[in-house]
């Protein structure tokens, strides 16, 4: 039996993975183009943690935000963001409902993998000054070799006063880079495991090389750089042991193909997660429930810290939230509040690579420009450490994004034995509350060069919108 298009009825049952520009008009393809206009320039601006979440800050407070600390109590429709420690930060727009009714939140991170300076970093070696790293995050140590690397940071001197560091991102400033050996003498080096081929004790940046003093005087470059760093920031070797300094590749975001249909950059995970989420919030007027976003530090090593998810920094903000809330506040009012919330747990995942199909498992792995995805678990092998959304939550999401035209796919991280990867979904949910992984599809995931579909980042940021707005 066929249809007058020769179909037979049953296609019509037939789930399909949709493309999102086959769904998008001319005005929303436009609205995209110009969205990501402005993402890139956020890219652009927040290159760490620290760096995001300033940026974050002061995208909000143009947008109306008020810090939390100022408030006394909190009506429908107030706006308010907190910071701790310069590494997380948290915004929320007051809704109608009551607070017990749950807020609708979203829960993004900010870190992204890097190489950090060593708080002994600087030496001299075979006439060449170098600063010693340890990598920060999972990261494919060869692609850090042979490109251009800017310097961020903050260095705490022995006074207490904090000097703010950029180096390599103006035009005519010179970048920093860790020499890769030639192929020429590579043949030992050839012969590795790639895992084994770039030892992390030889992610070494070179950094001077024009020597101070007379030729008997022994590090003559190494002191020559301290004395350049003297000069320009008022800083001393000892400085660098209270310091946070990050090596960021040092070229900026841009449009990649020929279509310019997607972006290129680095620290898009998980930056497009909390870009998007951010405008999303700063949307919001008068929401039906409490909108929430927590954009968290630490994600990259475990969660961990005072400023990583697992801390207590998310929990005494929600708590100074709702007892702004709710009169006569006691913790039982937070634990109803946390346990009728429902969460996004806002990151990326993998889109399929065409060069390495055979990792994926191609009709569960999501497909750059098939819109926002959602992946129900994580974990690796047996679903290992994962939350595990809900059906009922699956259903609750899939509805809300169909009626807002949001186009939506899913993804799983890989084939099962393949290996995976973990959000912050889990830490949320031990809140009580329900999460759903959801987010943008990357190729090149944790690389200096990250990939995403521009039609994906819209609608992702349209899902959030329209979460935070149910
Ligand atoms: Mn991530
Ligand atoms: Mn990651």
């Amino acid at each position: 039996m066929t249809d007058n298009k020769g179909q037979h009825p049953a296609a019509k049952l037939a789930y399909h993975r949709q493309n999102a520009w086959d769904r998008m008009s001319g005005g929303e393809r436009d609205a995209a183009a110009a969205f990501c206009e402005e993402y890139k320039k956020f890219l652009g601006t927040a290159k760490t943690e620290r760096e995001a979440v300033a940026a974050a800050q002061a995208y909000l407070v143009g947008a109306g935000f008020r810090p939390l600390s100022d408030t006394a109590m909190l009506r429908p429709g107030d706006k308010v963001y907190t910071v701790s420690r310069r590494k997380t930060l948290i915004a929320a727009v007051i809704g109608k409902n009551p607070a017990a009714s749950g807020f609708n939140i979203i829960g993004a991170h900010l870190d992204s993998p890097r190489l950090d300076l060593k708080p002994q970093p600087l030496y001299e070696e075979d006439g060449l000054a170098l600063l010693k790293t340890h990598y920060y995050g999972g990261i494919k140590k060869y692609q850090w070799l042979s490109v251009p690397l800017a310097l961020h940071g903050v260095v705490v001197k022995g006074d207490g006063t904090t000097v703010s560091l950029v180096i390599g991102e103006k035009p005519g400033e010179p970048v920093f880079t860790v020499a890769d050996l030639l192929p020429h003498l590579a043949k030992d080096q050839m012969d590795k495991k790639m895992a084994d081929a770039v030892p992390g004790e030889s992610l070494n940046v070179l950094t001077g090389g024009i020597p101070v003093g007379a030729e008997d005087l022994k590090d003559r470059c190494k002191l020559a750089v301290l004395e350049r760093l003297n000069k320009l920031y008022g800083i001393v070797e000892e400085d660098l042991i209270s310091a946070e300094i990050e090596l960021v590749p040092a070229w900026m975001s841009s449009d990649v193909g020929l279509d310019g249909s997607f972006i290129g950059g680095y620290g898009q995970d998980d930056r497009v997660c909390v870009y998007t989420s951010l405008r999303a919030v700063a949307e919001m007027n008068m929401p039906e429930r409490t909108a929430l976003i927590v954009l968290a530090d630490k994600e990259e090593i475990g969660s961990t810290g005072n400023t990583g998810m697992e801390s207590s920094f998310f929990i005494n903000a929600a708590a100074e939230i709702v007892s702004r809330c709710v009169p006569g506040y006691n913790e039982l009012a937070l634990r109803r509040v946390l346990s009728h919330s429902l969460a996004l747990s806002a990151d990326v995942n993998a889109a399929l690579d065409p060069n390495y199909s055979e990792v994926y498992e191609k009709s569960n792995t999501a497909r750059l420009g098939c819109g926002v995805v959602l992946t129900k678990y994580t974990g690796s092998r047996g679903k290992s450490a994962t939350s595990d959304a809900h059906a009922e939550v699956m259903a609750d999401i899939r509805r809300l994004f169909n009626s807002a035209g949001v186009v939506w796919q899913t993804g799983e991280l890989g084939k099962v034995d393949q290996g995976g990867g973990g959000t912050i979904a889990h830490i949320m949910a031990s809140y009580d509350m329900d999460v759903l992984d959801c987010g943008v599809a990357l190729l090149g995931m944790h690389s200096t060069f990250e990939i995403a579909s521009k039609a994906d980042i819209y609608m992702t940021y349209k899902g959030y919108k329209a979460f935070l707005a149910s």
